[in-house]
């Protein structure tokens, strides 16, 4: 896995299933999802990951949030709940080096950490 299957989405030289797309961020859902409700949202510029922002990012950042949460609402998990999680290099499971949020909902998900 590398950067480019999600740049590649976000400049439609492969096929998702895009739920959201504006300036600044793409939505689609996960190919291989883990609840009902998997939607992965990246934004429009290529970032690594998480390690690599900068403070010209923060409202990019701010953007994907409020988007999750409209996401959330548009597919009814606002109110039984969602997850956001963003993950970072190798002890996270980070596969795709593109900065990328998981909207995870519509199943329990458990507690925040298993580390058993
Ligand atoms: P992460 O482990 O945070 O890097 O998550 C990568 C996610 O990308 C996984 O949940 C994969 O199922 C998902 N994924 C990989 N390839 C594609 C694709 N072509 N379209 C949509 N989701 C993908």
């Amino acid at each position: 896995m590398n950067e480019n299957i999600f740049s590649k989405i976000v400049n439609n030289k492969i096929k998702s299933k895009i739920v959201y797309r504006d300036k600044y961020v793409t939505a689609f859902n996960d190919i291989n999802p883990k609840c009902p409700v998997h939607i992965i949202i990246v934004p429009n510029i290529y970032i690594k990951n998480l390690n690599y922002i900068n403070k010209s990012n923060i409202l990019l950042l701010g953007k994907m949030l409020f988007i999750a949460s409209k996401l959330a609402k548009k597919n009814n998990i606002d109110k039984s709940g969602y997850r956001i999680i963003i993950n970072c290099n190798k002890n996270s499971g980070q596969e795709i080096n593109y900065l990328h949020l998981h909207i995870l909902g519509g199943c329990y998900l458990g507690k925040i950490i298993n580390l058993k």
